[in-house]
């Protein structure tokens, strides 16, 4: 006889069946149960060995096997193979993200002889929603947002039915007994007649649509009407962000350019936000402005394939939110944002954004890890304390843990807005409930004034405060399941540093107890703080003063701002030192007629990749630069650059000199602390690596000269893994570790 044990995401996920299914057509006798710690299974029959090789091989595809381990024993006497009910409900399970509808479902929603044809919550065991739908643990029916809902006789039979697809599927549901779709106005009137065929008409028509989905509310419109467009970003306050467009699989060559495992990665469970290439095409100019590239997403929710058609290819599906604040679970929360609501009655009680990925030649950019990722766990090869980690301010998440195990929360939006924090808080209460974690240590940012740090401060708990890139790096290290002293490289906008200046532009070597900051960016001045960072020209005239240079060719700067950016200048009022890698973008980019005001985070870095076209680096030449007494001087950058514009240099090289020079004296950095030291692993982090351009040319440049390095991959590069480094320096600094 066998005893197999699996933990990982292995309940509400159709693993029981599967396995009932596997041992019939085995042959095998037995039972296999869902316990605490995941699934157990006896078993008696030939093949034994086989039966546990195709567990794992054949897995359902919304399952994830962390472990799975087996004893022979003596066999015991079973008639039949069984599904036993439930061992007591002690401990963790895992609960499954919510899925995108899987195959087998939208073959049924398709054919109009099923019962379930056209019908919107169409779901299995395989797909659907989990994480959106639950109250508490375990994940059973009454917990969820559907036990107000009765099974009718059809799917209760398929519900009890262990050969069945959808055996134990808690949210079954069909058109007699479940959730329905209805379409409102913005004054939460019902509009009559046919959800979906009214709401196809009002897209076509130019109307702006709240569409809500598995995990929450999507902002839709055409993508190829450029007047509602216009009104969309007029409405979210949003005049350049590029918005993702949703279309079918069979579309998506005519607007990007992708390879094959881009669209499996599309096709997959999480249905992610995919940035790709974008083709010259018939989706308007204001989808993505200036931007070459173009996030696309697959339809996902079961009503999203009925909107999708030959009449409306291409739709905007932007994120249901106010700006800055966390995704809308409910039409009030958007009000008169959108001119209609394609709402449903199934409630949504943890809401999360679709998740984002941007490939780039070399590594894959995780942008953001929402739907589809959250809840999942983060294995650590070390125990901590029961901690909760509050992250930082933009991009949001708090991560807790208790001994190998993380779970972070889905990216929550900008903790200054009051949504947002009351958001925090309900989902910290909900992650401490499901995952039964009391903490005892609580760990924040330096940052004094975060709202994050202002919410650790009244935790009663013994408090940890962390610098921001210590953090970042430590994130990598631990998804690389790095312990041990490592070259750290934070390349960012804004952190706090321990001598109270903005860092941002930094290498140190450190392990999860400690950080040497071995080398940063000179400290330039910031005049005015965040109102310099929403307009960059003001950065780039500052700067360019501080070393001497002409400022003339600036452009969208006044006179005024000029006497009083210098004035500041002189007598340091309201100056911050800055060593940000971030802001030297924003100078140079304002440099080079780039957005003189943003309006969205990182726009002006953004825009410097952009202009390189992807260009190869290997004919741009190298600026000169310093890296000596724990600087990297970037004045000599500067000076080079404002030659080069008087010069008539073509914008383009500029941009590829300045990523280069970038790449080489990180390589210069990293060589003077590998010779100091010893030390060749290498951790990339911090929002500027999301560039792919400095990405891959870092981590190509330093693999070439014999470093090992490690980039971010399962979590993103950004503030959204501040939390997860916060974990494990937490701890280490606690000696835990
Ligand atoms: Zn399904
Ligand atoms: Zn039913």
């Amino acid at each position: 006889m066998i005893k197999i044990k699996i933990n990982g995401i292995v309940q509400g996920v159709g693993f029981r069946p599967f396995i009932f299914r596997l041992a019939t057509e085995m042959n095998l006798k037995g039972y296999v149960l869902n316990s605490s710690a995941g699934v157990e299974i006896e078993a008696i029959g030939e093949n034994l060995e086989t039966f546990v090789k195709r567990i794992q091989n054949e897995a359902p595809p919304a399952s994830q096997i962390d472990e799975i381990s087996h004893q022979f024993t003596e066999d015991k006497i079973y008639e039949n193979f069984t599904i036993k009910k439930s061992k007591s409900n002690e401990g963790i399970t895992l609960i499954s993200p919510d899925l995108a509808v899987c195959e087998d479902c939208v073959t049924e929603f398709k054919n109009q002889k099923d019962p379930r044809y056209n019908y919107a919550f169409i779901n299995c065991t395989n797909c659907g929603p989990r994480y959106s739908i639950i109250e508490t643990t375990p994940y059973d029916r009454p917990k969820t947002t559907m036990k107000t809902f009765e099974m009718c006789n059809y799917c209760k039979s398929e519900y009890e039915n262990p050969l069945d697809r959808r055996f134990h599927a808690q949210p079954i549901a069909c058109p007699k007994c479940g959730p329905q779709l209805k379409l409102i106005d913005n004054d939460f009137n019902e509009v009559s007649g046919n959800p979906i065929s009214q709401t196809i008409e009002l897209l076509k028509n130019g109307k702006i649509i709240g569409i809500k989905g598995i995990s929450g509310f999507h902002i839709c419109c055409d993508a190829t009407n450029f007047e509602v467009i216009t009104e969309l970003r007029k409405r979210k306050n949003r005049p350049h962000k590029p918005f993702a467009v949703m279309c079918k699989a069979e579309n998506l060559a005519k607007i990007v350019e992708f390879e094959e495992k881009h669209l499996k990665l599309l096709k997959s469970p999480i249905a992610p936000i995919v940035v790709l290439p974008k083709k010259a095409n018939k989706l308007s100019q204001n989808v993505a402005p200036q931007n070459p590239n173009l996030g696309v997403f697959l339809p996902y929710a079961p009503q999203h394939y009925q909107i999708l058609s030959d009449k409306l290819p291409f739709i905007i599906m932007t994120s249901g939110n106010l700006n800055n604040e966390p995704i809308a679970a409910d039409e009030k929360e958007l009000g008169k944002l959108c001119d209609y609501y394609l709402t449903h009655n199934r409630p949504i009680i943890n809401r999360s954004d679709d998740s984002i990925i941007i490939p780039t030649k070399k590594h894959q950019i995780l942008a953001r890890r929402s739907r589809g990722f959250v809840p999942s766990p983060q294995k650590i090869p070390l125990k901590t304390l029961p901690t909760l980690a509050c992250g930082a301010e933009l991009k949001l998440t708090f991560s807790i843990s208790e001994n190998e195990t993380i779970y972070t929360s889905p990216y929550l939006g900008n903790a200054a807005t009051k949504r947002t924090q009351q958001f925090y808080r309900e989902t910290v209460e909900n992650f401490q409930k499901w995952f039964r974690i009391q903490p005892e240590l609580a760990v924040c940012d330096l940052q004094p004034d975060f709202a994050s740090t202002q919410f650790a401060e009244k935790l009663n708990l013994p408090l940890v405060r962390v610098q921001h890139h210590h953090a970042h790096i430590a994130a990598v290290m631990s998804e690389h399941n790095l312990n041990e002293k490592v070259i750290g490289i934070a390349y960012d906008g804004t952190g706090y540093g321990t001598d109270k200046k903005i860092w941002g532009g930094e290498i140190f070597v450190n392990n999860y107890a400690n950080f040497e900051r071995k080398f940063h960016l000179n400290y330039m001045p910031l005049v005015g703080g965040d109102a310099a960072i929403r307009k960059p020209v003001r950065i780039a005239f500052a700067y360019l003063k501080k070393i001497g240079e002409n400022t003339d060719f600036l452009k969208d700067i006044s006179e005024m701002e000029k006497n009083v950016i210098s004035k500041q200048l002189e007598t340091h009022f309201n100056v911050f030192e800055t060593s940000s890698i971030g802001r030297l973008f924003d100078c140079v980019a304002t440099m080079l007629d780039l957005f003189p005001t943003i309006s969205f985070e990182a726009q002006s870095a953004m825009a410097l990749e952009f202009l390189c076209e992807r260009e190869s680096l290997e004919n741009a030449k190298v600026y000169p630069f310093k890296v000596e007494n724990k600087i990297i001087d970037i004045r000599p950058i500067l000076k080079a650059i404002s030659t080069d514009i008087k010069n008539g240099e073509k914008f383009k090289n500029i941009a590829k000199a300045f990523h280069k020079t970038i790449i080489y004296f990180t390589l210069d950095a990293v060589q003077q602390i590998y010779a100091e030291t010893g030390i060749n692993k290498v951790c990339l982090a911090g929002g500027v690596m999301q560039n792919s351009i400095l990405l891959d040319g870092i981590s190509e440049l330093l693999s070439k000269n014999n470093f090992t390095v490690f980039a971010p991959q399962n979590l993103p590069s950004n503030d959204s893994s501040i939390s997860v480094g916060q974990i494990l320096i937490g701890n280490a600094q606690k000696g835990v570790l």
